[in-house]
């Protein structure tokens, strides 16, 4: 792999800082009294965490910032990751009603950042009591968004909660996938240490199933929560695919986010395969570490890619190029050396099938060359059958676990899930309420009985 020149540390701080700063106290104060305090709140309907907007952004009017941090908190644990890493354009600011005046909607990712940075700032006073323990104890399998916000949930209710996590630090996704210009590792950190505040106990660098094997989990717990969430991008299976310089987005992805700025290598000339937002992220990221050209190849076009408008914006802002209705055909480099050149195969739409999907075909005779010394494979993740298969009697469907939509219990009684694994990939918000309904699901079934 040919490397792009190391920048100097603070060129690296830079093209990393923070896309959307916080606010100060007094920009805070003025948004929040921009807040007409919607009767209905459609902001509050569109969060998937139900989260009170209007009286959390109501108490940062009133000065009670800890009383908005402690509402916002109330529906969701995992808050900061949330205000910085949501696509609130899409989510609760896409619902405000300023929206339907023609005027700017209210900043409640910024406004809920500002409550609950205050927050950390304070060093975490106590603003919830566990209720007293319960004899019951669950064990969660994975410290990412989903398992966190169960593993919270459970010990407010008085429940032994122990989280087991692969990774030597927790966290997940929010600690290792998100872009460092949205969301800082060390913020993750905060909310890990929030939950552990509660009494959660997190057993990290713990494989279940090889460290600890499934059956011990099943007498250690009298109920267990899965959020494991995704493995890696399935193979392209086109030749090449083993050259040096091919990688997994999510593991390029990981080595920027510990911001070891010296640790991390990136080609001259990147290309990235897939047009979701973590091949948006992906490239975003490589331009930024000092690649001198990035492209973006997906088989299908534009209006189909299902990166958010603004991931897209920011990709072609920071000059990555796009290649739609493109294929990749064949990764082309000596054998047992490195990437060279990606060899594409221009695409064609066809008539809408059925499902009222256009089919992508081939167009005979249109290879053409991208030149490339890394590629970066983001064409969705799968989750992992093999550990799953480890557990009795959970079924799948398409590689998802299959849940029960109120109670998210799977066909397994003693088991629940929740997160990325039963969504196939969805926002950190969706875990996160999932991962709180999935705790009070594990409580009427362990109550019930
Ligand atoms: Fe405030 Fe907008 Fe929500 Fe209304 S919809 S409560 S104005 S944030």
């Amino acid at each position: 792999m040919n490397l792009a020149e190391k920048l100097p540390r603070d060129r690296y701080e830079e093209n990393f800082a923070e896309l959307h700063p916080a606010f100060d106290r007094n920009q805070a104060t003025s948004e929040a009294h921009r807040c007409l305090y919607c009767f209905d709140s459609p902001c509050m309907k569109a969060c998937p965490t139900h989260i009170d907007i209007s009286t959390f952004i109501k108490k940062i009017a009133t000065g009670n910032v800890k009383g908005s941090a402690k509402t916002i908190l109330e529906s969701n644990w995992i808050a900061l990751t949330c205000a910085k890493a949501c696509p609130v354009d899409v989510l609760c600011e896409g619902a405000c009603v300023y929206n339907d005046r023609g005027e700017k909607p209210i900043e409640i990712g910024r406004l809920q950042r500002y409550a609950i940075d205050r927050y950390f700032e304070q060093g975490m006073p106590p603003l919830f009591t566990p209720a007293p323990k319960n004899g019951k104890s669950v064990g969660i399998i994975g410290a990412g968004p989903a398992g966190l916000a169960c593993a919270a949930e459970l010990a407010l209710m008085g429940y032994d909660a122990t989280i087991y996590e692969g990774k030597e630090i927790a966290g997940g996704l929010d600690t290792w996938g998100i872009a460092p210009y949205k969301m800082s590792f060390e913020d993750s950190l905060k909310e890990v240490k929030l939950v552990q505040g509660l009494g959660v106990k997190i057993k990290t660098g713990v494989w279940i199933g090889k460290t600890v094997s499934v059956p011990e989990l099943e007498r250690t717990h009298d109920a267990i929560f899965v959020g494991i969430g995704l493995g890696i991008s399935p193979d392209l299976k086109i030749p090449g695919e083993d050259l040096a310089g091919v990688f997994d987005a999510l593991e390029f992805i990981e080595r920027v986010t510990t911001r070891r700025w010296s640790s991390v290598d990136v080609g001259k000339r990147v290309v990235v395969i897939g047009a979701g937002n973590t091949a948006i992220d992906a490239a975003t990221e490589a331009k930024r570490l000092g690649a001198e050209h990035v492209a973006i190849v997906y088989r299908r076009g534009e209006q189909e890619m299902s990166a958010y408008g603004f991931e897209f914006d920011l990709a072609k802002k920071d000059g990555v190029v796009f290649h739609f209705l493109t294929a990749p055909k064949r990764i082309l480099g000596p054998a047992g050396g490195s990437v060279e050149t990606l060899e594409c195969t221009k695409m064609k739409l066809g008539p809408a099938g059925a499902n009222g999907r256009r089919p992508a075909e081939p167009i005979p005779q249109s290879e053409f060359r991208i030149p490339a010394d890394m590629v970066i494979k983001a064409i969705g993740q799968k989750t992992s059958d093999s550990f799953l298969a480890q557990i009795p009697s959970v079924k799948l469907n398409e590689g998802r676990v299959v849940v029960n939509p109120e109670s998210l219990q799977t066909s397994n009684p003693r088991y629940f899930a929740g997160g990325d694994c039963i969504n196939g990939g969805k926002e950190v918000v969706n875990a996160a309420a999932d991962g709180k309904r999935a705790a009070h699901g594990i409580d009427r079934y362990l109550f019930s009985k």
